[in-house]
């Protein structure tokens, strides 16, 4: 089954961890031991980033590769146009075909220094995310995922311009789209009211940050241009000192912001675990004793069924 299936046909919010490469052994060992501690939830899939260079995006395609050949997990694999040239790009869709990655996230990827950098497409390569939708959908059996952003694209603060964007890229053959981690549930259910006054019904899982450290959060919401609200960084400010507070606040902040999207109809919850697993854990276990959550039941994966574009008319 693929993602969009699963969205189809869930009758439960879904689960999913985002995971970055790993850098030497020890991260992989890290990320190894994430991967074990996170799996009694049996999440609907898990995701690796794509990197800004060339080491790092081999570092992606060889995480997702064994993420597929180890853990069972259904994969997907991100994957950008920033830098690259259109026969680059294409190989990186090819070895994801080869690997067993049947799901990939689309998106443009940043200048150096962000998304509110002038973007400068690469000479031969692909202008707009909607371009690399359109290139997957045509270049093999893939359920495609794109991003969304409740607080507006930094570099065009134009919601209802995103709004027709993520209309343009479902036609194109995208299945569902994940969020920039965002923290205002407003926001999101105002991109959703403006995706369906489009008619379009895209399902958008809600990317979830566990708040663990001041500073870390503080730089993720610079280079994402997600909107950290005031009173949030009061409340933050207020327990700077104490690690364990901010902590605590970070957790209880993230469970009550996740339960409020799944009572508007969120789809499912992406967590951006920077390859940790005690806050997601901490987190899931909060909105499972809250009856909001529950662990998927049977196999993680389904090969038995792989058409993959069937999903996407059947969600349309
Ligand atoms: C869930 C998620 C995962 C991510 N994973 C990664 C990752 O693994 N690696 C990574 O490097 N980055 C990642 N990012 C970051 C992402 O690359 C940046 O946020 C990027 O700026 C997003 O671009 P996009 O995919 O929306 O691109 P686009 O849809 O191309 O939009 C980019 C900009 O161009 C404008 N634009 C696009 N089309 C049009 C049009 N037709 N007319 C006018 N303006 C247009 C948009 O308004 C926007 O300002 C991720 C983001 C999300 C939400």
């Amino acid at each position: 089954m693929t993602i969009a299936d699963l969205l189809a046909k869930a009758d439960r919010p879904l689960v999913s961890f985002e995971f970055f490469p790993p850098k030497d052994q020890v991260g992989e060992e890290q990320l190894a031991r994430t991967v074990d501690r996170l799996a009694p939830i049996r999440p609907d899939f898990v995701s690796v980033t794509y990197g800004a260079n060339g080491s790092s995006r081999d570092r992606t395609l060889s995480a997702s590769h064994r993420l597929v050949r180890q853990s069972g997990m259904r994969v997907m694999g991100h994957l950008t146009i920033a830098s690259q040239s259109r026969t680059q790009i294409e190989s990186v869709i090819d070895r994801y075909a080869l690997d067993g990655v049947n799901h990939i996230l689309a998106v443009r990827g940043d200048m150096p220094g962000g998304p509110t950098q002038p973007w400068q497409p690469h000479p031969d390569g692909l202008s707009t995310a909607t371009e690399l939708v359109e290139l997957i959908a045509r270049r093999g059996d893939f359920c495609i995922g794109i991003g969304a952003f409740p607080d507006a694209h930094p570099a065009s603060h134009d919601p209802d311009l995103d709004a027709k964007i993520i209309k343009d890229k479902w036609q194109a053959g995208a299945s569902f789209a994940i969020t920039q981690l965002f923290f205002s549930v407003d926001a999101y259910r105002s991109l959703i009211e403006r995706l369906r006054g489009l008619d379009c019904p895209i399902p958008v899982i809600a990317g979830i940050m566990p708040i663990t450290i001041i500073s870390q959060v503080e730089r993720f919401a610079q280079l994402s241009g997600a909107v950290l609200p005031s009173a949030l960084r009061q409340r933050l400010a207020a327990v700077a000192d104490d690690p364990a507070a901010v902590r605590a606040l970070g957790i209880a902040t993230a469970t009550a912001m996740a339960a409020d999207l799944i009572d508007i109809g969120a789809p499912g919850l992406h967590f951006f675990t920077q390859n940790r697993s005690k806050a997601t854990m901490e987190i899931w276990q909060r909105l499972e004793a809250q009856g909001l959550v529950q662990t998927a039941q049977g196999s993680l994966v389904d090969s038995s069924d792989s058409n993959h574009c069937q999903a996407r008319s059947d969600a349309g």
